[in-house]
């Protein structure tokens, strides 16, 4: 059936999306046999595809970054208006929306202090690492501290330099030879304790761990260690309180920076604007993409802190000739995702949507954990609105189920309108945690119903 209330034809559209189309992350037998999934419209946060059926979608967006939910025409809005006055001019120069939006974010980081624009998680993370790089050949005192630590499970992006610093091997193992300079540390998982122990009785062997990794390494060789502050596509793993400040002393005794890739975690996801702020900790170097502009427009930005960028300043190295960071990006700090992001902030702080994310965070943790009577669902974890379901097929031994049997719960839950992500486990190989990301403005009504879809659609069987 076609949807006519279009003004395209559904059958054309989904014909040319096969020939035309090569999509991210889809296995080609996949795409090849199976029609695929056309969004077109949304209204908060619910989505309506080609074919007009409609969904609840509990990712955002896909992968967690429309904060603000669909249809805000303030945003369009913003972005028109500031398209209309002045589309484009170059990040060396500089425009109002940018000055702006660079206040905003240093009043949501008071302890930082320049920000450093660019369009997608992975570059932000790269601009960070260029930094700890060039920072180790021209700053005299960081001589030679060049390589950056990365802990498994942590997922930093999709560029070679981000993959050389992410911990999932399954999605890196075909992309070798990576970087060299990237060495991991272990996860933190306490469902999984890569120590084999139990918490609060394990000394945070896993925060410790990162120090015996300096010590084999050489500290003076170490420059930066990246951390995603609550794992995301690692399994939503959000460390015990004691962890951060742990691994910050370690760093800090060893002039190791520490950058926090809140890629996912910032701009409200977990209950506060940035997932770190759920820790005594106080990094060097936040990175930040997604949830910038609600997606609406692609954004990420470096923030540093002075003692960072006045290394650059400061450099007396004259073999490098060079007082400055040099780095460019063609849409690095691009004046319409500015106004985008502007307005975006403007509604997450206007519409009080950090505080919906607490209370409808913590009633959907519960509702979650309410399905820990199902067998198979093994761990249920998270933080705000960003939790996650790791099923097994046996409780007492954590064998994970398999990929086959995800995607039968996966397909279930879609048959009962409910958008739902799926990510890596808290083990390597196998991606069976179903994730619940929403937009920051959904009801506890919103929850009742995506629950007892996820109820329906496990008791469905696999
Ligand atoms: N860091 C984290 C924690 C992420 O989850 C992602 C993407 N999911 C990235 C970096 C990379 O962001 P992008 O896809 O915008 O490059």
């Amino acid at each position: 059936k076609n949807a006519d209330w279009l003004e395209y034809n559904a059958d054309e559209m989904v014909k040319a999306d096969k020939e035309c189309l090569w999509h991210h992350l889809k296995p080609h037998k996949v795409f090849e046999s199976q029609e695929q999934m056309i969004i077109v419209e949304g209204e908060g946060i619910n989505v309506k595809d080609i074919r007009g059926r409609e969904f609840i979608d509990m990712t955002s967006g896909g992968v967690w970054s429309v904060m603000v939910g669909y249809g805000r025409e303030s945003v369009a809005k913003a972005v028109y208006d500031q398209l209309v006055k002045m589309p484009y001019f170059a990040g060396v120069f500089g425009n109002v929306p940018a000055i702006k939006f660079a206040q905003k974010l240093l009043e949501k980081l008071p302890r930082l202090d320049k920000v450093y624009f660019s369009n997608s998680g992975s570059e932000a993370n790269e601009k960070a690492f260029k930094i700890v790089r060039q920072a180790s050949n021209i700053v005299p005192e960081r001589k030679g501290k060049y390589k950056i630590l990365f802990r498994d499970r942590d997922y930093h992006g999709t560029t070679i330099g981000a993959m050389s610093a992410t911990g999932q091997i399954q999605r890196k193992q075909d992309f070798g030879p990576f970087v060299e300079g990237f060495v991991e540390v272990p996860h933190c998982c306490c469902y999984r304790c890569p120590f084999d122990k139990t918490y609060p009785d394990c000394n945070i062997d896993c925060a410790r761990a990162v120090e015996d990794v300096i010590a084999r390494e050489g500290a003076d060789t170490i420059g930066a260690l990246i951390v995603e502050p609550i794992t995301a596509g690692g399994g939503i793993i959000p460390p015990v309180k004691e962890y951060y400040p742990i691994v910050q002393d370690i760093c800090k005794k060893h002039d190791i920076w520490l950058i926090m890739d809140e890629v996912v975690c910032g701009f409200g996801r977990t209950g506060k604007f940035w997932g770190h702020e759920h820790y005594e900790v106080d990094p060097d170097i936040v990175t930040m993409a997604k949830g910038l502009a609600s997606s609406y427009e692609p954004l990420s930005a470096t923030v540093v802190k002075q003692h960072v960028y006045d290394l650059f300043l400061n450099t007396t190295d004259e073999a490098s000739r060079l007082n400055y960071f040099r780095d460019i990006s063609t849409y690095g700090g691009c004046a319409g995702p500015m106004a985008a992001a502007l307005e975006s902030t403007r509604i997450i702080e206007e519409e009080n949507l950090l505080e919906n994310t607490v209370v409808v965070g913590e009633y959907m943790l519960e509702k979650l954990n309410e399905l820990k009577d199902l067998p198979i669902v093994g761990d249920v974890r998270g933080q705000g609105l960003f939790c996650g379901i790791e099923f097994v097929r046996d409780k007492e031994t954590k064998e994970p189920v398999s990929e086959a049997e995800m995607a039968t719960i996966m397909g279930n839950v879609l048959g009962q309108g409910v958008i739902v992500g799926r990510t890596n486990s808290s083990f390597d190989g196998l991606n069976t945690v179903m994730n619940f990301a929403p937009s920051l403005i959904i009801t506890k009504e919103q929850v009742d119903t995506v629950v007892a879809a996820i109820r329906n659609a496990i008791e469905k069987g696999i």
